[in-house]
């Protein structure tokens, strides 16, 4: 039966687009959406979006209806996901990291393994950026079995794009569970001020915030610069890797905070955005932040058990649980239950998926 998706609930943006895609074919269920990002400036599907359906629809032999740019609802009826070549390219600088998120699943669960070429932006706001993909969330995502190897031939920033990301996928057949549950002590502290075809002289200022608000050795600090992007760019990431005890012996969680440079912001600014998220993250005393708390729910799921902590949820996280719910069948347990706590007086919330 075709399942009924309202685009305009919870979190109303593309991330329920891309989660009812991802969920449809892992649940094996056609998916009408409606009210596709009915809420923002631009509604309907952008360039970004329609790449999403189009490659779900590309490796599930996916049936589309509607799916147009602009568009306020289609339909999708996914067959058997198969892994392979796949080339998927945005077309302007829409975030192609959004778009592997939506095959990312799906593929490591095929039978056969796949070798992808994104095209489009690479450091997007809003969007997770290459390094948190491949600091923080791959590496989870590996605990859990598939192993995925991700390389960034050329950044793309906002606008220019451009940029391009290969991937290696070799499925398994199930995911192992996986939990985090603590932050132990900081085995690791980075920040990478990067510029693209701009003065290294904005990311030594940014350092220097970073280092006046952090208070971080001169040693973890560093200039990127970055060859071969097609306009300028500059980004600043704060990496803090920490003992996690619930993934097992010499369990490690890295989470990444990222300042996105654009003309309104100085250096300055951008750094103590990025602070301003390290500080709060490493304040809460969980293992898992903001971004990544929705970015492991659809896993977990797929997974049938697995819990974490986290800072208070955001709607893109009740969102996805919300979805979940929505689309049980195939790879998602029926009777699946997810729960949402506030954990004790601490400032961290306890997700729980499955039974503990
Ligand atoms: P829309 O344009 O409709 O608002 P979108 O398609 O651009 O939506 P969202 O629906 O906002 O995207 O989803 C963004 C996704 O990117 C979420 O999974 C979120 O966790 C992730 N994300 C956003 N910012 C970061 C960040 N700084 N680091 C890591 N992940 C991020």
């Amino acid at each position: 039966m075709m399942l009924r998706i309202d685009g305009s609930k919870g979190e109303g943006g593309g991330q329920i687009v891309r989660s009812s895609l991802t969920l449809a074919m892992l649940a094996g269920r056609p998916v009408h959406i409606r009210k596709v990002r009915a809420g923002r400036r631009k509604p309907g599907l952008l360039r970004q979006h329609l790449t999403a359906v189009r490659a779900a629809a590309e490796i599930s032999d996916g049936k589309l209806v509607d799916a147009r740019l602009g568009a306020s609802e289609f339909r999708f009826t996914p067959a058997r996901v198969h892994g392979g070549r796949y080339e998927f390219s945005v077309g302007s600088a829409g975030s192609a990291m959004l778009v592997l998120q939506t095959v990312l699943l799906p593929l490591c669960l095929a039978e056969e393994p796949s070798e992808l070429v994104l095209e489009g932006g690479t450091h997007n706001p809003w969007a997770p950026t290459f390094d948190f993909l491949q600091r923080t969330f791959l590496p989870l995502l590996a605990l859990m079995g598939p192993t995925v190897h991700a390389e960034l031939e050329r950044p793309g920033f906002y606008p220019a794009g451009g940029g391009r990301v290969r991937v290696e996928i070799e499925p398994v057949s199930e995911l192992v569970p996986i939990d985090l549950l603590d932050r132990g002590e900081a085995l690791e502290r980075r920040a990478v001020a990067s510029v693209a075809n701009l003065s290294p002289g904005i990311a030594r200022r940014e350092l220097k915030a970073v280092r006046s608000a952090l208070s971080w050795d001169e040693g973890c600090l560093r200039v990127e610069e970055i060859e071969g992007a097609r306009g300028p760019g500059n980004v600043v990431r704060l990496e803090i890797r920490s003992a996690c005890e619930s993934l097992g012996e010499g369990g490690s969680v890295t989470e990444v905070a990222t300042g996105f440079g654009r003309r309104s912001a100085t250096a300055e600014r951008v750094a103590r955005e990025a602070c301003a998220e390290a500080k709060e993250y490493l304040a809460s005393g969980a293992p898992v932040g903001v971004h990544l708390a929705d970015q492991l729910i659809l896993p977990m799921a797929v997974a049938g058990r697995g819990a974490f902590r986290t800072q208070a949820p955001s709607r893109h996280t009740l969102t996805q649980i919300d979805l979940v719910r929505h689309f049980r069948g195939g790879r998602v347990r029926d009777d699946l239950p997810i729960t949402v706590d506030r954990d004790g007086a601490t400032p961290q919330w306890l997700v729980q998926v499955g039974e503990t």
